[in-house]
This record gives C-alpha cells, structure tokens and sequence, in this order.
C-alpha cells in the first residue's frame, strides 16, 4: 500500500474556493515557518516540499484545474517534477522572505541539492531499435501493421523519481550534490583537477533511500507499446523508420527518444531485388526454347503471360515492365527482368532418344570456339 498523498488544499489549510492570492498568503506563511534556511530540522525540510509542491499546483491556473477534476493523478500523470515547480514565482517569494542569500536561493536547490537545476536539466530520452521482418510483397505494396514493441514508461507509481511514495531521494553526502568529486594533484608548480563522476550516486547528485515498488528504483517500468507502423511502398532491406517520439522517456520531463525500426527482407523463394527491379529465373526445355512458346510467370502479384520467341538462347533475359518494386522516391514501378535457362534434357525415354537421334543426323554440327 502506498501512503495516500495529503490534499493540497488541506497541506495549505486553504477553503477550495481561495482565491490565488490568498493561496500565495496561505503559501508565504508556511514557507516562513519552514524554509530550510530558517528551520533546519528534517521535518521542516519535509513539510516545506509538501508546501512548496501544494503552492506550485495551486498557483498555476490550469495546473489547479488539472488538480481540481482528476487530484493527485492529474498532475502527477502529465507533469515531471521540473515542470510541477516551473511556473511557480518561488524565487519571488523567497527574496520577498528574505531567504535568498542563504544556501537554498532556488525551490530546486532544495528539492535536488544545491546547483542540482544545471544538472537536472531535461533530457531527451535514448533512442530504441527494433529489428522487423517483412517479406519482397510487402516492400513492393507497403505495410499497415499494429504492432507491440517493449518499451520504457515512467513509473506510475514514483513517476520517474526512484523513491518510494512519501520518500524522497536524499542529497548524496559524498559530493554534496553535485554529482562530481574533484581532487586536485600537485606536480611542482603545476596543479590539475580531476573531476570523476560520484560513485556513490552514480553522478545524480542524489541517493533514494526507499526504492518505489514497482520500477525498484528505476524509475521507468517496462511495458508493451501499441504501435502503428506505416510501411511505405519500396522500403528496401536495412532501411530504417523513424518514429518520433516513441523511444524512452526523457528525464526530469524531458521528451521521450525516437524508436527506429530497421527492416529486414525475408529471402524470397522465387525472385531477388536489385534496386527497383526483381529477377527470376524460368527453366524451360530445349524444344520450347528452340520452336517458342508462352509461359505464365510468377510475379509479386498474380501471374503474367510471358511469350518465348523460336530460338531463344540460355540465359536470355526478358523484362516485365512495371511488376518491380515502386521507387522509394519518385514515381513508377520497375521492372521484372526473367532469366531463361533452357535445360539439357538428362533422362530420356528409348523413343525420345532415337527421335532426338534422327534430329541429330539432320542437324549440322558446328562448333565454335572464343
Ligand atoms: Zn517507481
Ligand atoms: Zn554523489
């Protein structure tokens, strides 16, 4: 079970119906009692962020009607922590309270550390990859697919920061928040800093003393993500698609990264591409290729009437026009180009032997080198 977060108007002992400037009032009077320059117990430091955080929601005009249809999950479910405090006049308050020469001049001095904001900038979430099979029809005709691919959400439960609900990550002691050790060496007159990134809290400046449940620290959880995946007509093997927008999440509210899906083309049972165009091959006899005949072709869509004129060559090719693959840009199709290979009779009947006997005393035997 999770502690059931406190109501915002209840945290500033303010009616529902108080105006904005009797929530700034309600605000500077408890921010009085327990900003963390004045009041330096841990539970002041405590109250303050609920404060803080009641006074940011509650303040903001379309956060407080976010907060005043859906509590608690409107805005935990559309803002980051960074955003939560944005909008809010702290810096104000806190120069009008006379607190800004102390060592928390910045709401996110206190929520992260001191210089925690630089650091806690929003980042753009990683890029994910996802390998997709897909067949030569479906490069030549294009692809609407719905797919499910794993992916990262910012857990529901922490939203992102790591720390059980009702906890909240702690300053590492080890780099004061920084998220940097420095050491600085001496060789004779010369001196160099070296900066490494904390190894107590891996450079986050913060340590999480309760990890959430449910992402165990993470922040993020892993999920299955509906995808629409439009695959245009002539997309060819190794290419990529970029969807904008449905990588990982970002931190501190940052936008999500990309998720690219990189196409693989099964290998076809009967014809190979090359650029636009598509290659088979047609075994015929050598009687057919010797008096012409017409053959139905396989091609990516149904079956085409291909004539063999009298006397066709082995490894003559003919070209289907327009049953290729379409051109990724541009207009029109290519072409399919069929391959004859006449093949040498192997096992032949007592008759069609002697037939082919009497055809060879008929026929002149040249032969001809290059
Ligand atoms: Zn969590
Ligand atoms: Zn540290």
């Amino acid at each position: 079970m999770t502690p059931r977060k406190q109501d915002y108007y209840e945290i500033l002992n303010v009616p529902r119906t108080a105006s904005k400037k009797e929530i700034k009032k309600a605000y500077r009077k408890l921010a009085l009692k327990h900003h963390p320059d004045r009041n330096k117990s841990p539970e002041a430091e405590e109250k303050f962020k609920e404060i803080s955080e009641a006074y940011a929601v509650l303040s903001d005009k379309e956060k407080r009607i976010q907060y005043d249809q859906y509590g608690h999950a409107g805005i935990s479910g559309r803002y980051s922590r960074d955003d939560i405090f944005r909008s809010a006049d702290f810096e104000r308050i806190f120069k009008d309270l006379g607190f800004n020469f102390g060592g928390h001049a910045t709401i996110f001095d206190i929520f992260f550390g001191r210089g925690a904001r630089r650091r806690h900038r929003r980042q753009k979430g990683t890029n994910l990859r996802y390998d997709l099979q897909i067949t030569l029809e479906d490069t030549a005709f294009g692809l609407n697919k719905d797919m499910e691919i794993p992916g990262f959400d910012v857990c529901d439960t922490c939203h992102g920061s790591g720390a059980k609900p009702g906890t909240s990550p702690k300053t590492c002691q080890r780099c004061k928040g920084t998220g940097e050790i420095r050491r600085t060496k001496s060789f004779g007159y010369m001196h160099f800093t070296e900066i490494q990134t904390c190894n107590k809290c891996h450079g986050k400046g913060v340590l999480i003393e309760t990890l959430c449940d449910d992402c165990k620290g993470a922040g993020n959880v892993q999920r299955l993500h509906k995808i629409r995946l439009k695959i245009p007509p002539g997309i060819d093997n190794g290419h990529g698609l970029r969807l904008d927008g449905k990588g990982n999440p970002g931190a501190q509210g940052g936008p999500n990264g990309d998720l690219y899906v990189v196409v693989h083309v099964k290998p076809h049972e009967i014809f190979e591409r090359n650029g636009s165009n598509i290659l088979c091959e047609a075994r015929i006899s050598f009687p057919q290729a010797t008096l012409g005949t017409k053959i139905n072709v396989p091609t990516l869509k149904g079956e085409a009437k291909l004539k063999i004129p009298a006397g066709t060559q082995s490894e003559t090719m003919f070209r289907l026009r327009g049953k290729g693959v379409p051109h990724l840009h541009g207009w029109g199709r290519g072409d399919q180009f069929v391959k004859i290979i006449v093949q040498t009779p192997t096992k032949l009947t007592r008759h069609q032997k002697k037939l082919l006997s009497e055809l060879a005393e008929e026929m002149e035997h040249e032969i001809t080198f290059r």
